[in-house]
């Protein structure tokens, strides 16, 4: 099953002491009894690269295929389009780049009915405008494009009320939301790309915060990222093969901020600012740990969730994960975090199979099966259950509870 399930080492030692003649009583039948034991030797074990690891399971329990989800669904967390040009973490440009054409997108989607897309980052300004023309406008009720903060102008000495103004520019400009991403917390400094990093509950954007609530459009937030990225990249590290892969996305040491400390931050503003609706991605970005996730979520009524990228920390705890998805059924949202040809990262990139997999995850009781569409597991190595949600759960998670947020 797994790989904690291999402890070669306790016997390796034995056989070492005993080589050795280290054990009590070992050292007087040292010639007879190490030539017995070279002679039953099994053969030493062979080396295997983590890496090459790829293990088929022999389970055989029932494996079924959702082509197309039960009801018409809202993936409220995509990314269509992002920005040309960023620096140390930092996105400075209004243009934007497109990662898949409306028609491209549209044939996935009405064969995985998913009624209505929603690209996080569509920018600012003029990259903003052209976004929301390109796909909201050209494809009415199919898309929908938020806006993002203007980093570059963070310096400006009018920046928090500029920045209060540009949302509500951008809310003209067709913006049905505000994303934000880790930069604010893990990237953003005071010169933009250098100083200290800037605290999430900042009150320079206090304005923003209210100015979303004004107008009421959610904010979509990401803040700090898996905990196994806050511990060291070593042999203990549950996501060690995805942080060998990415170690840009460690964020141990230097001057970063622990999880708690995001967290709290995090939480701090939206005490602030209860009149703003907030959906803290990727399951309030702590899914490893559902009793936080649902502390905060009593704690604050203007709090929601999306399951971006978490269906692999959601469906290894499917009776925790079930339960979850009961109580808090009207403030769950679907997402993937489906990226348009993003092949680097197999749990976002946005294909059939994947959201096959979100559909089996929620509509089935499966059991052990993968949770990304990738020869091996890529945020950790473990596979997932399926949690085989009732009808009316369904339909509030896949659509009732985003339209109700987007105004749709
Ligand atoms: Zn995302």
């Amino acid at each position: 099953m797994s790989m904690e399930d291999e402890k070669p080492f306790p016997m390796n030692r034995r056989q070492w002491l005993y080589g050795a003649g280290l054990i009590a009583g070992a050292s007087q039948l040292a010639l007879p009894r190490a030539a017995a034991e070279q002679a039953e030797r099994p053969p030493a074990p062979k080396p295997l690269d983590l890496s090459e690891y790829e293990p088929k399971s022999m389970l055989h329990v029932h494996e079924s295929r959702v082509e197309r989800a039960k009801f018409p669904l809202i993936d409220i967390h995509t990314h269509i389009s992002v920005s040309t040009k960023s620096e140390a973490g930092v996105e400075l440009s209004p243009d934007r780049q497109y990662l898949g054409t409306p028609q491209e997108l549209l044939a996935v989607m009405d064969r995985k009915n998913i009624h209505a897309m929603v690209n996080l980052t569509g920018g600012y300004e003029k990259g903003l405008a052209e976004t929301v023309a390109k796909y909201d406008r050209a494809y009415a009720g199919r898309f929908y494009t938020f806006c993002e903060p203007s980093y570059s102008r963070f310096k400006e000495p009018d920046y928090p009320r500029l920045q209060a103004q540009a949302i509500e520019q951008a809310h003209r400009d067709g913006a049905r939301g505000l994303k934000i991403l880790k930069t604010l917390g893990l990237y953003l400094r005071e010169n933009i790309t250098s100083g200290t990093l800037v605290k999430i509950d900042d009150p320079r954007f206090d304005p923003m915060w209210d100015a979303c609530g004004q107008l009421d459009i959610p904010v979509a937030i990401h803040v700090s990222d898996p905990i196994a990225f806050f511990t060291p990249t070593d042999r203990f590290n549950e996501r060690y093969e995805e942080l060998n892969n990415h170690p840009d996305w460690s964020f141990l040491g230097r001057d970063f901020p622990s999880n708690a400390e995001l967290l709290a931050a995090r939480n701090r503003v939206m005490e602030r600012h209860a009149k703003t609706q907030f959906v803290v991605l990727h399951v309030g970005n702590f899914a490893e740990d559902l009793q936080n996730v649902s502390e905060n979520l009593d704690r604050f009524p203007n709090m929601f969730v999306d399951i971006a990228a978490r269906i692999g920390e959601l469906g290894r705890q499917p009776r925790t994960a079930r339960k979850f998805f009961d109580k808090y059924q009207d403030r769950i949202l679907f997402g993937t975090d489906a990226t348009p040809h993003g092949d680097d990262y197999p749990q976002q990139v946005f294909n059939d199979k994947l959201y096959e997999i979100y559909f089996r995850f929620l509509e089935t009781e499966d059991e052990y099966f993968d949770y990304a569409p990738a020869k091996i597991p890529p945020q950790g190595r473990w596979r997932i259950y399926g949690i085989n949600l009732p009808d009316e759960i369904l339909k509030k998670v896949y659509y009732q509870n985003a339209a109700r947020l987007l105004r749709a």
